[in-house]
C-alpha cells in the first residue's frame, strides 16, 4: 500500500548501485528523482515543489536554512554519505526534521584512495603520465615512503584506516597524527597541530568540516611545511585556504591531491598546476561503498516510513560539540 510520504531524491545517481531498494521503495511512497543529473542548487530544491517534501535523499548539495524553511513539510534528511556540513542542522534541528547518513561506509574506501594519491604524489606517476601524453620522456626521481614523515590530522574511521595501510606497507614508517579528541593510534605518535606541519613532508587531512575546522590549514600552516613536501586533502575544500595552496604549490611544496573543493563541481586556480592531482570528489566512489550507502539509507528511510527507530541519525548533542 502506498505510504503518505513524498520522497525528493536530490542526490544524483542514487539508486545506480542499490536498484532494488530504490525500487521496492517506488512500491511504497511516491519518490521524485534529480532528472537534471547535476547537483541541486537552492533554486533547484524551490522549482521542486518543496514545500510538499516529505522526506530528501540528498548527496553534497546544500540543505541550508532557505530550502528547510520552503520545506514546510519536512521531516526527515537522509544524507548519503559521512559529511553533515552541507546540511544547516542547526535549522534542521530547530525545525524537527530528523537526520540520518552514513558514517561507516566511506571509511571502507577512502583510506585506499588516500593511499593511492600519496604514492601516485611521492613517485610523480601523474605527473610523468600527462608528460608521456605530450610525448616527453621524462624520467621523474621519486621518493621511497620509507623516507618519509606523515601527518595524519584527524584521526577518526579514514585517518586510522590511512595510518593502518601505510603502516602495513612500510612498518618502519614515521607517523605522527592530531586530533583534539584522539590520544592514542597505535604506530602513530601525537603532535601539536602546528608540529604536524613542521615535521611531515606528508600531510594528509581526514577532519570535518565544522564552525571550528573551516580554514584551519591557511597560509601559516603551509608555510611550516618543509621544502619538497605534499598535502593531501580528502575531507573539505573550506578546511584550507586555497590560494594559500595555490602560492605554497609554487613555493614549498612539491606537490597536493585534492579532491573536494570549497565550491563543487570545481573548476578553479588550482586547475592551472601541474603538481596537484585534482579529482571530482570520488575519494569514496567505489561501486562497493556506493552500494552500502545506498542501502543503508533505504534502511532507515523505510524504519522511517514503518515508524521504527532509526539505525544511523546523528543526533544534536553531536552536533552540539562542534559549534
Ligand atoms: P570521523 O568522525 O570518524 O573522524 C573525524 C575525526 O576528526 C574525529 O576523530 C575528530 O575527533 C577529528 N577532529 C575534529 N576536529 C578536529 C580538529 N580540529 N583537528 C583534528 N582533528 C579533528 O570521520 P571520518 O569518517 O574519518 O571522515 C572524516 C571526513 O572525511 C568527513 O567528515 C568528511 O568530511 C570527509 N569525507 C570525504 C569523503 C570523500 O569522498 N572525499 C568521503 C567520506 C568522508
Amino acid at each position: 500500500m502506498p505510504s503518505k510520504y513524498k520522497i525528493l531524491i536530490s542526490n544524483v545517481n542514487f539508486g545506480k548501485a542499490f536498484p532494488k531498494g530504490l525500487q521496492e521503495l517506488q512500491n511504497s511512497a511516491l519518490v521524485i528523482e534529480n532528472s537534471a543529473g547535476k547537483k541541486f542548487t537552492v533554486e533547484d530544491f524551490i522549482a521542486q515543489d518543496i514545500s510538499t517534501v516529505d522526506i530528501i535523499v540528498a548527496g553534497t548539495e546544500k540543505i541550508c536554512s532557505q530550502v528547510i524553511s520552503a520545506a514546510k513539510k519536512l521531516k526527515l534528511i537522509c544524507r548519503v554519505g559521512a559529511g553533515l556540513d552541507s546540511v544547516d542542522l542547526e535549522a534542521a534541528f530547530a525545525n524537527n526534521i530528523q537526520v540520518v547518513y552514513t558514517p561507516d561506509a566511506p571509511a571502507m574506501s577512502v583510506p585506499e584512495f588516500t593511499l593511492a594519491v600519496i604514492l601516485n604524489l611521492i613517485k610523480g606517476i601523474g605527473i610523468a603520465d600527462r608528460l608521456m601524453h605530450e610525448k616527453q620522456w621524462c624520467r621523474y626521481m621519486g621518493q621511497s615512503l620509507r623516507s618519509c614523515w606523515v601527518g595524519i590530522i584527524g584521526a577518526g574511521k579514514i585517518g586510522k584506516q590511512v595510518i593502518k595501510l601505510l603502516l602495513a606497507i612500510e612498518p618502519t614508517l614515521k607517523i605522527v597524527f592530531y586530533d583534539p579528541y584522539v590520544d592514542f593510534v597505535d604506530g602513530a605518535q601525537k603532535l601539536e597541530f602546528n608540529e604536524i606541519f613542521r615535521t611531515s613532508n606528508i600531510v594528509s587531512l581526514h577532519i570535518p568540516l565544522n564552525n571550528l575546522t573551516k580554514g584551519i590549514v591557511s597560509k601559516t600552516q603551509l608555510g611550516y611545511m618543509p621544502k619538497g613536501s605534499y598535502l593531501i586533502n580528502t575531507s573539505r575544500g573550506e578546511v584550507v585556504d586555497e590560494e594559500g595552496l595555490y602560492y605554497a604549490l609554487q613555493d614549498n611544496l612539491a606537490g597536493a591531491a585534492i579532491d573536494v573543493f570549497a565550491n563543487e563541481p570545481y573548476s578553479g586556480i588550482l586547475c592551472d598546476l601541474q603538481n596537484c592531482i585534482l579529482t571530482p570528489h570520488i575519494g569514496s566512489m567505489t561501486v562497493e561503498t556506493r552500494a552500502l550507502m545506498e542501502q543503508q539509507i533505504l534502511e532507515d528511510l523505510i524504519n522511517f516510513i514503518n515508524n521504527r527507530p532509526l539505525l544511523r541519525s546523528f543526533k544534536y548533542k553531536q552536533y552540539a560539540r562542534t559549534t
